[in-house]
């Protein structure tokens, strides 16, 4: 019979080290929020493949969707030979995405591609060279999404030279002692000590910082920075890989801000598990660029543009927003109860169901405790559930569980979490 263990040794032989392993578990198959390993064992999956899976795992209407595209076309390049699913996927995206004036949208593969994407248009379209990002983001692992990202190690180190004119200011974390006006402080700093506004082409961030550890950017801040973009003549950009499709109670995050970004960038649980990124914005920044200047050959592949369909079907037909903020109450209310227990947990937050909790040792907010969240996720796997940490300190513990999550195993996955802490603080 297979094995994780031989799977493994398989893997380790055959793969670089680069390409990290978070748990040694090889999986078989997988149904909603279940997922089963080679040998048989059952988890909870509360990480949704990193917020890839806010439909779930194989959702029937998506499997069908695709299935029956399968049977039409699965390849032409859409560039070449155009098909139906990707203008209609392009069509009902703009529709869902804020902001008073004519949109357009189109398709790459994944996250970092749609980020680099927005970065080419409205470099193209201001004239203009340089960008600006957040310390704490993250924003894809191609060369520009690395340099974007604001962590060195392990997303950066050795990996340069980056593309010049990227910048970073300080992304607002009142929890360690940035507040909204710091972080405006420090942008303004980089137009008085690094580069002049008029020569910035766009600020990019995440609504909810992702992997630096779900910060939530206030509606105060977004608010500034779109008034610092119509000031200057810079375009904002929402990085809503992993905010959007319906993380956050809203379909875009950025719909919580009351100001709209002139383009987003989207991926992961837009299409459930199948590879597509989408980049929506201002029509008159998108048409910018000639002909030829943007696309890839697989970019909007008809099978993932069938699926993304389905994923926007399922959210209308399960009521998913709801359930987002319903999830995300369960959580927040269950986390505070694992809190009130662990003084390690030093901060219970989130936006919907895109929730996480910070540890410390004894409770300090000057001392992040890896370690113990490292042991959290080893005790939850053993118990059969799967966690994801993140963070800049690597202490947070995220939440991304599928929205059509039953609710018995919402609760059953935060007891094994209590569980878990019970057996890693022992
Ligand atoms: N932007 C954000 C906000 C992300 O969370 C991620 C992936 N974690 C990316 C970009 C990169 O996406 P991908 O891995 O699909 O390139």
């Amino acid at each position: 019979a297979k094995t994780n263990a031989a799977l493994m040794a398989r893997r380790r032989a055959a793969l670089p080290t680069g390409l990290g392993q978070t748990y040694d578990v090889v999986a078989e198959r997988a149904e909603n929020a279940e997922v089963w390993d080679v040998e048989g064992k059952r988890y909870l999956d509360f990480g949704g493949g990193i917020a890839v899976l806010n439909t779930g795992h194989r959702h029937p209407k998506i499997v069908e969707a695709v299935k029956a595209q399968l049977d039409k076309v699965h390849h032409t390049c859409f560039q070449v030979l155009a098909y139906e699913p990707y203008i209609e996927l392009a069509e009902r995206l703009i529709a869902k995405t804020p902001g008073d004036f004519a949109k357009k949208a189109y398709f790459l593969s994944t996250g970092a591609e749609a980020v680099e994407n927005a970065i080419k248009i409205a470099r193209y379209a201001t004239k203009r060279q340089a960008v600006i990002a957040f310390g704490g983001g993250f924003h894809g692992r191609t060369l520009l999404g690395m340099a974007l990202t604001g962590k060195v190690a392990p997303y950066k180190a050795g990996f340069g030279p980056f593309p010049a004119e990227i910048y970073h200011a300080e992304y607002p974390n009142p929890l360690h002692g940035v507040s909204v006006e710091d972080s405006i402080k420090s942008l303004e700093h980089l137009f008085k000590y690094d580069v002049e506004a008029d020569r910035v082409a766009a600020i990019i961030f995440e609504p909810v910082q992702g992997e630096g550890g779900f910060y939530v950017a206030s509606k105060e801040f977004a608010v500034a920075i779109r008034q610092i973009c119509d000031k200057h003549g810079i375009v904002m950009i929402a990085d809503e890989v992993q905010t959007g499709a319906g993380r956050t109670g809203t379909w875009l995050a950025c719909e919580q801000w009351g100001v709209a970004p002139d383009m987003v960038t989207m991926a992961k649980s837009m299409a459930g598990g199948f590879p597509i990124s989408a980049v929506i914005g201002k029509a008159e920044l998108m048409d910018k660029p000639l002909p030829g200047g943007l696309g890839g050959t697989y970019a909007g592949n008809p099978l993932a543009c069938a699926a993304a369909l389905a994923v926007l079907d399922v959210f209308e037909e399960e009521k998913l927003l709801d359930k987002s903020k319903a999830v995300g109450e369960t959580l927040v209310q269950g986390l505070k109860g694992i809190a009130a227990k662990h003084k390690s947990i030093g901060d219970v937050r989130g936006l919907g169901a895109m929730v996480a909790v910070e540890l410390f040792k004894n409770g300090d907010l000057h001392q992040p405790d890896a370690d113990l969240t490292k042991r959290v996720c080893v005790e939850a796997l053993k118990r059969g559930l799967v966690m994801l940490s993140c963070g800049t300190y690597a202490n947070v513990l995220r939440i991304l569980v599928p929205l059509t999550v039953p609710q018995a195993q919402l609760e059953e996955g935060l007891k094994i979490l209590g569980e878990a802490f019970d057996a890693a603080s022992a």
